[in-house]
């Protein structure tokens, strides 16, 4: 962290500032230049809050120039993660689609779309069971019996599988029937969930919040690092701004923005960025294209009668129109899809 005074902070200022530092075991380094004098803090500054530098008089501003997410970040590790889970590879050379429907509807319905997904190149199946829908009215999802589905799919077509968990009291439940635990937008910063994941050692699809900052995203990462399990998979799904003719609105900067200060694999999820079907190859191609390590894309066979999400979901041919375009993406920025 380093203080920056102002230009005619008085002695007795630095000094208070200095005292304040070294109350929190921290050393100064003091640079008196021409115009100002400017304070380096060495040490552990994790526990300080630089706020409270910021209020004391005789200070201009605040800088902190380490990054708090120290297991998210690539300072102390610099190589990217790569996570396997069955045949599907999240980090390094290769872009991975996960690809499947909003909510599992029917045994039916997850077979058709698991097939055609599959067929088409989708190396992981989504399904949500436990649904975090705006109204208590709107369907909430199969619960335990839309896993079980999603597990007697997952082996018969023989892909992995992803499905939310959205409280600590499904934990156990969840992480018995899937390979990967999606935290959904809603729960990023749900810190007794992100907590008792942490424990887990269950790859994790965590998506960023609709009001997140990406510091706010590797740091909910960070929670579940703390614990242990480094499994994860980052996924930037848009966010809120003022502009409201899509949903949400995707964030493509914050690819490569990850990239540079994560070691973490990032996807993007176009479908719920955009909420419009038509919109979502553009996106996912921009998306490829901008360095994603993959893309979610929701997929249904028959989005007029979904129980959710249906105005997004691409139909099983349009998904393979997508697949065709972003491998050709992927292979003009010398990366693949298997
Ligand atoms: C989902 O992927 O099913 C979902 C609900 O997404 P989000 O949490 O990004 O809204
Ligand atoms: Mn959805």
């Amino acid at each position: 962290m380093v203080i920056v005074m102002r230009e005619n902070a008085t002695e007795q200022q630095i000094q208070d500032v200095t005292s304040k530092l070294h109350e929190f075991g921290l050393n100064v380094h003091k640079v008196v230049g021409t115009q100002r004098t400017i304070l380096g803090a060495i040490g552990d500054v994790s526990n300080v809050d630089h706020r409270a530098f910021k209020l004391m008089d005789g200070v201009f501003e605040v800088h902190r120039i380490s990054e708090p997410y120290k297991l998210a970040g690539r300072i102390f590790h610099a190589e990217d993660t790569i996570i396997r889970v069955g045949d599907a590879v999240f980090g390094g050379n290769e872009v991975t689609v996960i690809a499947g429907p909003c909510s599992i509807e029917s045994a039916e319905q997850l077979l058709t779309i698991a097939k055609a997904v599959k067929a088409a190149g989708a190396k992981v199946l989504r399904g949500g069971a436990f649904k975090p829908r705006t109204s208590p009215y709107a369907f909430q999802g199969l619960g335990v019996d839309g896993l079980k589905l999603l597990k007697e799919v997952s082996i018969e077509c023989k892909i992995p599988t992803v499905s939310e968990v959205m409280r600590e009291s499904q934990l156990d439940l969840v992480a018995e029937y899937v390979d990967i635990l999606q935290v959904g937008a809603r729960n990023m910063q749900n810190f007794p969930l992100l907590i008792e994941i942490g424990k887990t050692r269950k790859p994790v699809l965590l998506k960023r919040g609709m009001s997140a900052r990406i510091e706010e995203l590797l740091m909910a990462a960070e929670y579940i690092m703390a614990g242990g399990n480094y499994q994860i998979i980052l996924c930037e799904r848009g966010i809120r701004t003022f502009e409201n003719y899509t949903r949400n609105t995707l964030d493509l900067s914050a690819i490569p923005v990850v990239k540079k200060l994560s070691h973490l694999p990032i996807i993007a999820d176009p479908s719920h960025g955009t909420g419009l079907r038509n919109k979502v190859a553009p996106m996912a191609r921009a998306a490829v294209a901008a360095g994603a390590d993959g893309l979610l894309i929701e997929v249904h066979h028959d989005p007029e009668h979904a129980l959710s999400d249906g105005p997004q979901s691409l139909l099983p041919q349009q998904f393979v129109s997508l697949m065709e375009q972003v491998r050709m993406i992927a292979s003009a920025i010398g990366r693949k899809i298997e």
